[in-house]
């Protein structure tokens, strides 16, 4: 039953097509009018107000593959099997149309008789009080009372709005694959009981005091990790290994001058750069762009890291504008837009990792030359305005400075960073007052085309400007 990733992707949305739903093209990663979300992170995320009612859908049942960002996820990208910053999502909705039951027998019908997972391995889990849902596995489906697992945490939001009880489907990959604890089974950290489609009973709208209020219709909003089925089918041991991501693992390994499943820690670092290269190349695609906040700041933190993860490979050149053309033929069919908008992806990675390549040398020097001198005085946090001085003048993201420590057993004092921050905040501000007339603008005549965001100096004083 081996599938690549594009057929299981078409596989799921023509079986739901089947099912009579509309298939929509993904959503782009900015949420259209959602202020409570900075990066879709789940398929339902653009279907809110179809839910709440406060939009009527173009048809009760919808089936979409969708682009997600997860920056919650990104310390265990490399370290886990199955996390990515970037992923998509398979999901079908019902907007008050069919629930529970259909619900449950279609996902299982997808994965028992479409893609041929064996029906003795998977395991589902329920919210301990929805005894609908337990029924409908037992006795609709047939499964074994035993691998009907109620769990307490089986109500699932995302932020405020539509949510309810959900019932997860799990695939056991045997014990070779898990941590060997006793306690090991469904809802395990580990990678033996992998977690591969959430089934959510939409039924409450939470506002933003929350408060929870029925919705006037039930609701269905399901969402599956396409990358973690492809691994299943594909029999590989993490998404990672997947057609999906494997080629920019490859690719970057080939210019590292590493090979893949030698050493833990080149494996993670190689995994951090194709699943960033991933993220980067959407998120610009999208229309994001670097910068010190917002989303723009996750693309930064993200391609920031991805080159720190090259370095510790002793990679010292540019090397994630060639990514771009990888993650475009991965998605030629998929998402044709990346191909399109290739060359202007690229420019802008061009420019912000060559910014960062040119510090984060000097920086790391000045971090470590910190890390020897606490390691031998038993200093265990790192004062915060060192931290600012290697954002304000290295660009390392805190959250960068932080890992490093970490790996040292080290801390950061957030508290002096933050401050340090403020102070520099304020002192920007009364200068951009002082000096608003003098930034001089480009030839705006002879520009055009897609718009970039420039950081002047130190002056923090920022001009957007349209870029040839
Ligand atoms: P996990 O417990 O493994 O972190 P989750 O419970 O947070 O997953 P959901 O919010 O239920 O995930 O999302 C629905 C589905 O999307 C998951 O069952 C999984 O298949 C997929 N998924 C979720 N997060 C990620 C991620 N970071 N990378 C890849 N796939 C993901
Ligand atoms: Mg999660
Ligand atoms: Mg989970
Ligand atoms: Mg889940």
């Amino acid at each position: 039953n081996y599938m690549t990733g594009s057929e299981l992707r078409k596989k799921f949305l023509e079986f739901f097509a089947s099912k009579d739903h509309l298939i929509l093209p993904s959503y782009p990663l900015i949420p259209e009018d959602d202020p409570t979300l900075l990066l879709i992170g789940a398929g339902m995320a653009p279907f809110k107000p179809f839910f709440t009612g406060k939009m009527k859908p173009p048809r009760v049942r919808i089936s979409t593959s969708q682009k997600c960002v997860r920056t919650g996820d990104i310390e265990n990208v490399g370290r886990t099997a199955r996390h990515h910053t970037f992923f998509e999502m398979l999901g079908n909705f019902s907007f008050g149309d069919y629930f529970k039951k259909e619900a449950i027998a279609w996902a299982w019908e997808f994965l028992t008789e479409h893609i041929y997972l064996p029906k003795d391995k998977l395991w589902v889990t329920i919210h301990p009080k929805d005894e609908e849902a337990f029924e409908i596995w037992k006795n609709d489906i047939g499964l074994p009372v035993e691998r009907i697992i109620r769990l307490e945490d089986n109500f699932w939001e995302i932020g405020p709005g539509p949510c309810g009880p959900c019932s997860e489907i799990y695939i056991d990959l045997g014990e070779e694959r898990g941590c060997g604890s006793e306690e090991c089974g469904v809802g395990c950290n580990c990678d033996r009981f992998l977690e591969i489609w959430n089934l959510v009973f939409t039924q409450y709208d939470r506002d933003e005091a929350g408060n929870y209020t029925p919705l006037a219709k039930k609701n269905i909003d399901t969402g599956a990790g396409l990358e973690r089925i492809a691994s299943v089918l594909q029999n590989k041991k993490s998404n990672f290994e997947t057609d999906l991501l494997f080629p920019i693992i490859e690719h970057t390994a080939k210019v590292a001058g590493v090979t893949y499943g030698r050493s833990a820690k080149t494996d993670v670092s190689l995994k951090v750069i194709a699943d960033h290269g991933r993220s980067m190349t959407v998120m610009i695609g999208d229309g994001i762009l670097p910068s010190n906040e917002g989303r723009g700041y996750v693309l930064r933190r993200i391609l920031r890291r991805a080159v720190r993860h090259g370095r510790l490979m002793g990679i010292e050149k540019t090397f994630l504008v060639d990514i771009v053309d990888i993650v475009a033929a991965i998605f030629a069919e998929a998402y044709p837009d990346i191909t399109d908008k290739k060359e202007y992806i690229k420019k802008v990675i061009r420019q912000e990792e060559e910014r960062f390549q040119t510090t984060l040398a000097q920086g790391m020097e000045l971090l470590n030359g910190h890390i020897t001198e606490m390691v031998k005085s038993g200093n265990k946090t790192l004062n915060g305005t060192i931290a600012f001085q290697l954002y304000d003048t290295f660009g390392f993201p805190w959250e960068l400075t932080l890992e490093i420590l970490l790996e040292h057993d080290l801390e950061l004092d957030k508290a002096g960073f933050d401050q340090a921050m403020s102070i520099q905040r304020e002192r920007a501000r009364a200068a951009r007052q002082d000096n608003e007339e003098k930034i001089v603008l480009p030839d705006l005549s002879r520009l055009s085309g897609e718009k970039l965001s420039h950081d002047f100096g130190a002056s923090n004083a920022k001009v957007v400007l349209l870029w040839k």
